[in-house]
Protein backbone atom coordinates (compact mmCIF):
# COMPACT_ATOMS: atom_id res chain seq x y z
CA UNK A 1 0.00 0.00 0.00
CA UNK A 2 2.43 2.73 0.98
CA UNK A 3 5.07 1.44 -2.52
CA UNK A 4 1.38 1.94 -4.29
CA UNK A 5 0.71 5.63 -2.39
CA UNK A 6 4.69 6.43 -3.01
CA UNK A 7 4.26 5.83 -6.75
CA UNK A 8 0.98 7.50 -7.27
CA UNK A 9 2.80 10.60 -5.94
CA UNK A 10 5.80 10.48 -7.75
CA UNK A 11 4.00 10.07 -11.06
CA UNK A 12 2.00 13.18 -9.70
CA UNK A 13 5.21 14.79 -9.23
CA UNK A 14 6.76 14.22 -12.26
CA UNK A 15 3.08 14.70 -14.47
CA UNK A 16 3.17 18.55 -12.88
CA UNK A 17 6.95 19.10 -13.46
CA UNK A 18 8.01 21.81 -16.03
CA UNK A 19 9.62 20.42 -18.91
CA UNK A 20 13.26 22.40 -18.54
CA UNK A 21 16.86 21.30 -18.46
CA UNK A 22 15.69 18.05 -16.21
CA UNK A 23 15.88 14.31 -16.42
CA UNK A 24 11.97 14.33 -17.45
CA UNK A 25 13.27 15.68 -20.76
CA UNK A 26 15.80 13.32 -21.28
CA UNK A 27 14.39 10.23 -19.50
CA UNK A 28 10.69 10.42 -19.92
CA UNK A 29 8.32 8.11 -17.65
CA UNK A 30 6.64 7.63 -21.40
CA UNK A 31 5.79 8.66 -24.47
CA UNK A 32 2.53 10.45 -26.37
CA UNK A 33 3.83 10.51 -30.15
CA UNK A 34 5.28 7.54 -30.79
CA UNK A 35 3.30 5.09 -33.16
CA UNK A 36 0.28 2.83 -32.36
CA UNK A 37 1.58 -0.81 -31.77
CA UNK A 38 0.12 -2.64 -34.43
CA UNK A 39 -4.05 -3.51 -34.61
CA UNK A 40 -3.70 -2.13 -30.51
CA UNK A 41 -4.82 1.08 -28.46
CA UNK A 42 -1.72 1.71 -26.95
CA UNK A 43 1.43 3.53 -28.16
CA UNK A 44 4.73 2.32 -28.55
CA UNK A 45 6.02 2.85 -24.45
CA UNK A 46 2.87 5.15 -24.27
CA UNK A 47 2.98 7.04 -21.14
CA UNK A 48 -1.10 6.43 -20.81
CA UNK A 49 -0.90 2.41 -20.27
CA UNK A 50 -1.35 1.15 -16.93
CA UNK A 51 1.90 0.24 -15.54
CA UNK A 52 1.53 -3.66 -14.08
CA UNK A 53 -0.09 -4.17 -10.72
CA UNK A 54 2.90 -4.12 -7.93
CA UNK A 55 2.99 -7.98 -5.97
CA UNK A 56 5.83 -8.67 -3.15
CA UNK A 57 8.07 -11.80 -4.41
CA UNK A 58 9.00 -14.48 -2.38
CA UNK A 59 12.25 -15.56 -1.51
CA UNK A 60 13.16 -17.71 -4.84
CA UNK A 61 17.05 -17.01 -5.44
CA UNK A 62 17.02 -14.68 -2.87
CA UNK A 63 19.95 -16.65 -1.06
CA UNK A 64 23.42 -15.25 -0.97
CA UNK A 65 24.64 -18.48 -2.81
CA UNK A 66 22.79 -18.98 -6.34
CA UNK A 67 20.87 -22.52 -6.21
CA UNK A 68 22.80 -25.72 -8.12
CA UNK A 69 21.81 -25.79 -11.72
CA UNK A 70 19.60 -28.75 -13.29
CA UNK A 71 22.01 -31.45 -14.31
CA UNK A 72 21.46 -31.33 -18.25
CA UNK A 73 22.08 -26.98 -17.80
CA UNK A 74 24.94 -25.52 -20.04
CA UNK A 75 26.49 -23.58 -17.73
CA UNK A 76 26.92 -20.24 -19.32
CA UNK A 77 28.41 -18.32 -16.01
CA UNK A 78 29.45 -19.71 -12.48
CA UNK A 79 30.62 -16.76 -11.35
CA UNK A 80 34.16 -17.33 -12.22
CA UNK A 81 35.05 -15.98 -15.66
CA UNK A 82 34.18 -14.97 -18.80
CA UNK A 83 35.46 -17.87 -20.98
CA UNK A 84 31.53 -18.41 -22.82
CA UNK A 85 31.26 -15.16 -23.46
CA UNK A 86 32.31 -12.15 -26.06
CA UNK A 87 31.85 -8.68 -26.45
CA UNK A 88 29.85 -6.91 -28.83
CA UNK A 89 31.78 -3.97 -30.40
CA UNK A 90 30.29 -1.10 -32.55
CA UNK A 91 29.22 -2.39 -35.56
CA UNK A 92 29.16 -5.67 -34.20
CA UNK A 93 32.79 -6.03 -34.31
CA UNK A 94 33.97 -9.42 -31.65
CA UNK A 95 36.08 -7.59 -28.86
CA UNK A 96 37.60 -9.71 -25.76
CA UNK A 97 35.08 -9.65 -23.08
CA UNK A 98 35.44 -6.79 -20.79
CA UNK A 99 33.08 -6.52 -17.73
CA UNK A 100 34.51 -6.79 -14.12
CA UNK A 101 34.02 -9.86 -12.53
CA UNK A 102 34.37 -10.79 -8.25
CA UNK A 103 33.09 -11.96 -6.09
CA UNK A 104 30.57 -14.68 -8.19
CA UNK A 105 29.03 -11.98 -10.22
CA UNK A 106 29.80 -10.19 -13.30
CA UNK A 107 29.12 -6.48 -13.58
CA UNK A 108 28.19 -4.33 -16.65
CA UNK A 109 31.53 -1.57 -17.09
CA UNK A 110 29.84 1.65 -18.21
CA UNK A 111 31.55 2.36 -22.00
CA UNK A 112 31.98 -0.86 -22.65
CA UNK A 113 29.61 -3.10 -25.49
CA UNK A 114 26.68 -5.35 -24.64
CA UNK A 115 28.09 -9.19 -23.65
CA UNK A 116 26.91 -12.29 -25.90
CA UNK A 117 27.80 -16.16 -25.34
CA UNK A 118 29.72 -18.25 -27.51
CA UNK A 119 27.36 -20.38 -27.99
CA UNK A 120 23.98 -20.03 -30.27
CA UNK A 121 20.44 -21.19 -28.71
CA UNK A 122 17.23 -21.32 -30.19
CA UNK A 123 14.36 -23.36 -28.50
CA UNK A 124 15.63 -22.36 -24.68
CA UNK A 125 14.70 -22.35 -21.61
CA UNK A 126 17.09 -19.93 -19.15
CA UNK A 127 18.02 -18.81 -15.59
CA UNK A 128 19.40 -15.86 -14.89
CA UNK A 129 19.95 -13.60 -11.68
CA UNK A 130 20.77 -9.74 -11.85
CA UNK A 131 21.00 -7.13 -9.31
CA UNK A 132 20.93 -3.16 -9.98
CA UNK A 133 23.03 -0.84 -8.33
CA UNK A 134 22.46 -0.49 -4.31
CA UNK A 135 22.77 3.13 -5.14
CA UNK A 136 20.03 4.58 -6.80
CA UNK A 137 20.97 7.13 -9.75
CA UNK A 138 19.26 8.71 -12.32
CA UNK A 139 15.05 7.91 -13.12
CA UNK A 140 12.84 5.80 -15.76
CA UNK A 141 15.00 4.17 -18.40
CA UNK A 142 18.41 5.81 -16.84
CA UNK A 143 18.37 3.22 -13.44
CA UNK A 144 19.29 0.28 -13.77
CA UNK A 145 18.79 -0.35 -17.41
CA UNK A 146 20.28 -3.26 -18.86
CA UNK A 147 18.28 -6.66 -20.52
CA UNK A 148 18.14 -10.47 -21.50
CA UNK A 149 18.29 -10.39 -25.36
CA UNK A 150 17.41 -13.86 -26.57
CA UNK A 151 18.74 -14.73 -30.18
CA UNK A 152 20.25 -11.11 -29.56
CA UNK A 153 17.43 -9.79 -30.87
CA UNK A 154 14.22 -10.30 -28.25
CA UNK A 155 14.51 -8.44 -25.07
CA UNK A 156 12.79 -9.23 -21.61
CA UNK A 157 13.87 -5.82 -20.54
CA UNK A 158 15.90 -5.42 -17.00
CA UNK A 159 15.23 -2.19 -15.17
CA UNK A 160 15.40 -1.03 -11.68
CA UNK A 161 11.67 -0.78 -11.41
CA UNK A 162 11.30 -0.91 -7.39
CA UNK A 163 9.19 2.41 -6.67
CA UNK A 164 10.64 3.67 -10.71
CA UNK A 165 8.00 5.36 -12.66
CA UNK A 166 8.52 4.24 -16.10
CA UNK A 167 6.18 3.38 -19.56
CA UNK A 168 4.64 -0.03 -19.08
CA UNK A 169 6.26 -2.07 -21.98
CA UNK A 170 9.51 -0.61 -20.25
CA UNK A 171 9.18 -1.99 -17.18
CA UNK A 172 11.51 -4.84 -14.76
CA UNK A 173 10.63 -7.75 -16.98
CA UNK A 174 8.35 -6.33 -20.46
CA UNK A 175 8.79 -7.66 -23.76
CA UNK A 176 10.68 -3.74 -24.35
CA UNK A 177 8.61 -1.66 -26.43
CA UNK A 178 5.51 -4.68 -26.87
CA UNK A 179 3.79 -5.83 -23.64
CA UNK A 180 4.11 -4.69 -19.67
CA UNK A 181 4.38 -7.98 -17.49
CA UNK A 182 1.99 -8.98 -15.92
CA UNK A 183 2.75 -7.71 -12.76
CA UNK A 184 5.78 -5.65 -11.06
CA UNK A 185 7.40 -8.21 -8.72
CA UNK A 186 10.86 -6.28 -8.42
CA UNK A 187 13.17 -6.04 -5.42
CA UNK A 188 15.13 -3.49 -3.90
CA UNK A 189 17.86 -1.85 -5.78
CA UNK A 190 21.03 -4.02 -4.81
CA UNK A 191 19.31 -7.14 -3.85
CA UNK A 192 19.38 -10.06 -6.47
CA UNK A 193 16.83 -11.05 -8.56
CA UNK A 194 15.48 -14.19 -10.61
CA UNK A 195 14.60 -14.77 -14.52
CA UNK A 196 13.35 -18.08 -15.37
CA UNK A 197 12.48 -17.45 -19.28
CA UNK A 198 11.23 -20.30 -21.68
CA UNK A 199 11.62 -19.18 -25.30
CA UNK A 200 10.48 -20.56 -28.36
CA UNK A 201 12.52 -19.39 -30.88
CA UNK A 202 10.38 -18.55 -34.23
CA UNK A 203 11.11 -20.19 -37.66
CA UNK A 204 11.23 -19.07 -40.92
CA UNK A 205 10.20 -20.50 -44.37
CA UNK A 206 12.70 -18.45 -46.63
CA UNK A 207 12.32 -14.76 -46.03
CA UNK A 208 8.78 -15.24 -44.83
CA UNK A 209 7.82 -16.04 -41.00
CA UNK A 210 6.19 -19.47 -40.31
CA UNK A 211 5.74 -19.57 -36.56
CA UNK A 212 6.45 -16.36 -34.50
CA UNK A 213 8.44 -16.46 -30.90
CA UNK A 214 6.66 -17.14 -28.06
CA UNK A 215 8.04 -16.46 -24.26
CA UNK A 216 7.19 -17.49 -20.65
CA UNK A 217 8.79 -15.43 -18.34
CA UNK A 218 9.04 -15.51 -14.25
CA UNK A 219 11.10 -12.87 -12.07
CA UNK A 220 11.26 -13.78 -9.01
CA UNK A 221 8.84 -17.09 -9.18
CA UNK A 222 6.72 -14.53 -10.14
CA UNK A 223 4.67 -15.16 -14.10
CA UNK A 224 4.87 -12.14 -16.05
CA UNK A 225 4.38 -13.88 -19.13
CA UNK A 226 2.50 -16.84 -20.46
CA UNK A 227 3.98 -18.30 -23.37
CA UNK A 228 3.60 -14.70 -24.99
CA UNK A 229 3.64 -14.04 -28.59
CA UNK A 230 6.29 -12.19 -29.64
CA UNK A 231 5.91 -9.03 -32.25
CA UNK A 232 9.72 -9.22 -33.32
CA UNK A 233 12.79 -8.13 -32.38
CA UNK A 234 13.18 -5.34 -29.96
CA UNK A 235 12.70 -2.15 -31.11
CA UNK A 236 12.86 1.69 -29.06
CA UNK A 237 10.05 3.87 -30.28
CA UNK A 238 8.91 2.17 -33.26
CA UNK A 239 6.70 -0.97 -34.06
CA UNK A 240 8.12 -4.07 -34.40
CA UNK A 241 8.51 -6.74 -37.09
CA UNK A 242 10.16 -10.01 -38.38
CA UNK A 243 13.05 -10.32 -40.17
CA UNK A 244 14.30 -14.06 -40.91
CA UNK A 245 17.83 -14.79 -38.89
CA UNK A 246 19.57 -18.15 -37.97
CA UNK A 247 17.95 -20.86 -36.10
CA UNK A 248 20.45 -20.52 -33.74
CA UNK A 249 21.98 -17.07 -32.10
CA UNK A 250 23.61 -16.44 -28.83
CA UNK A 251 22.20 -14.78 -25.76
CA UNK A 252 23.08 -11.13 -24.94
CA UNK A 253 23.41 -9.21 -21.85
CA UNK A 254 22.66 -5.15 -22.54
CA UNK A 255 25.26 -3.02 -21.78
CA UNK A 256 22.65 0.42 -21.41
CA UNK A 257 25.60 2.67 -19.19
CA UNK A 258 24.46 1.07 -15.57
CA UNK A 259 26.50 -1.34 -13.77
CA UNK A 260 24.30 -4.33 -14.00
CA UNK A 261 25.35 -7.41 -11.88
CA UNK A 262 24.81 -10.88 -13.22
CA UNK A 263 25.29 -14.43 -11.65
CA UNK A 264 24.66 -18.16 -12.04
CA UNK A 265 23.44 -18.27 -15.90
CA UNK A 266 22.18 -21.61 -17.13
CA UNK A 267 20.43 -22.56 -20.12
CA UNK A 268 18.81 -26.00 -20.99
CA UNK A 269 18.59 -26.77 -24.88
CA UNK A 270 14.60 -27.89 -25.59
CA UNK A 271 13.52 -30.02 -28.30
CA UNK A 272 9.73 -28.85 -28.01
CA UNK A 273 8.85 -31.43 -30.65
CA UNK A 274 5.84 -33.99 -29.82
CA UNK A 275 7.59 -36.73 -28.15
MG1 LIG B 1 17.20 -2.66 -21.66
Amino acid sequence: MIRCALSAMLLALLTIAPCGADDRVEYPTGYTDTPFLPGDRWRVHDDARPRPRIVEPGTAGISAQPGAPPSDAIILFDGKDLSRWVQRGRGGKILAPAWKVENGYMEVVPGTGSHKTKEAFGDVQLHIEWATPAYVKGASQARGNSGVLIMELYEIQILDSYENISYADGQAGAIYGQYPPLANASRKPGEWQTYDIVFEAPRFDGNQLAQPAFVTVFHNGVLLHHRRQMMGPMRHKAPSEYASHAPELPLLLQAHGNPVRFRNIWARRLDLSDP
